[in-house]
Order: C-alpha cells, then sequence, then structure tokens
C-alpha cells in the first residue's frame, strides 16, 4: 500500500507546490470552478492522465494568501477544486487555504487516489482530519484505465463520491460535461473524463498542430 504522506514537502511549507490552476465550468464539481492541480503523488497507476504532475519536484510555489488572491479575482466562482497528483499529499498546507475558501460561501471538491476508509484510519496525521473537514466533496480511488467511466466527474467506475458535507448535493452533481476543453494559443487544457485512449489520439492530433495539452483532472 502507498503510505500517505500530508506534507511532501516540508521545505516549501507552509506554502503550496501547484502544477497548474485554471477556471472550469461543468467538469470537476458543480458550477464554475478554480482547479488546483497539486504538484507530486507517489503512485504511479498505469495510464493515469496527468504524469506530468506526479514527480516530486518544485513547480509554482505559492502561498496561501497567493492563491486566495486567485480565487478572489475569479468572478461568478462556485468553489474551487484540488486535483493532482495527490491534494492529500499537500493536506497540511492546504487546511488554511480550504478554511478561508469555505469562509467567502465557495465549496471544495478534492480528488485523491486514497480510498476514505484509509484516509481516515490516519489517525497519527491530525491535520487530515481538518482537511478531510473542509472538503464538501471527496472523489475517492486511483484511475483504474481498465474500467469504464462513470458520470459525475469519475474517470473510471471504480471512483466514490463522497458527500461530506450538504453544501454540495447529490443532485447538483448529476448533470454535468464529461470533458471541457480550453484552447488558449498554444496551450490546451482537458479537464474530465475522457476515455484516455481518444484522449491520446487527440493529444498526438494537437501536438501535431503545435499545441500542447496540459491532462486533466
Ligand atoms: S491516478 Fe491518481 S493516484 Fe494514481 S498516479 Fe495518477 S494522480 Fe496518482
Amino acid at each position: 500500500m502507498t503510505p500517505i504522506r500530508i506534507n511532501l514537502y516540508p521545505e516549501l511549507f507552509p506554502n503550496l507546490n501547484i502544477a497548474d490552476l485554471d477556471v472550469v465550468e461543468g467538469a470537476a464539481g458543480p458550477g464554475r470552478r478554480l482547479v488546483v492541480w497539486l504538484q507530486g503523488c507517489l503512485k504511479r497507476c498505469p495510464g493515469c492522465a496527468n504524469a506530468a504532475f506526479l514527480t516530486e519536484r518544485t513547480n509554482r510555489v505559492l502561498s496561501v494568501e497567493n492563491l486566495l488572491g486567485v480565487v478572489e479575482e475569479i468572478k461568478g466562482l462556485s468553489g474551487i477544486t484540488l486535483s493532482g497528483g495527490e491534494p492529500v499529499a499537500q493536506a497540511k498546507a492546504l487546511v488554511p487555504f480550504l478554511k478561508a475558501v469555505g469562509n467567502r460561501g465557495l465549496t471544495a471538491v478534492c480528488y485523491s487516489g486514497y480510498r476514505l476508509e484509509e484516509l481516515r484510519q490516519e489517525d497519527n496525521h491530525p491535520a487530515l482530519a481538518e482537511f478531510l473537514g473542509a472538503i464538501d466533496l471527496l472523489i475517492d480511488g486511483q484511475y483504474e484505465r481498465d474500467l469504464p467511466r462513470a458520470g459525475s466527474y469519475r474517470s473510471s467506475s471504480n471512483q466514490r463520491l463522497h458527500f461530506l458535507s450538504e453544501r454540495i448535493s447529490e443532485e447538483s452533481c448529476a448533470e454535468n460535461a464529461e470533458t471541457v476543453f480550453r484552447i488558449n494559443g498554444s496551450r490546451a487544457v482537458a479537464t474530465g473524463t475522457l476515455p484516455m485512449q481518444i484522449r491520446h489520439q487527440l493529444f498526438e492530433k494537437l501536438r501535431a498542430h503545435g499545441i500542447t495539452l496540459t491532462p486533466d483532472s
């Protein structure tokens, strides 16, 4: 079993090590969301869509205040979504950010390759309980490329939606786009549950036209 770490970059703490940021509507949780992709994941699941975000390396280092500044600049935001990489690996640094997000009336969605049961067993990590206490919707389980996707933000059918608060309802997650693409100059971002085979074909075709895709949540 892959160990659970909650402070993967002690040398950067209390800052966050971020792989990417983008605003997405309807594919990473209900409404308009700031998606925060965290850098680093200790797992290496075959077919992971976010291979560039897995290595433990310093990427874009932001303080919680800097990231809140980004949140405040975005109009009409419903909430934030943590993806990766593995958000839990920076849970300790994320707690104050999540609390501040909740205090602003915004919701928090989190993807994790760990199961909720595993996270709840980690009683030697008190900050993890605080982290989970600040998440409204947890989508748990690593991506399994041999399983079909299952709608409602799940890339493979083993993943589960856990509504950890009443601030996000099951009904609000029923209608969503499977994948959202945004192209900006030579950069494109895909967020959602597009099957990996189709995704790779699309990436190749876009690359041939000089467009680099950033993988999704
Ligand atoms: S599928 Fe999730 S848990 Fe697995 S390597 Fe990718 S980011 Fe990590």
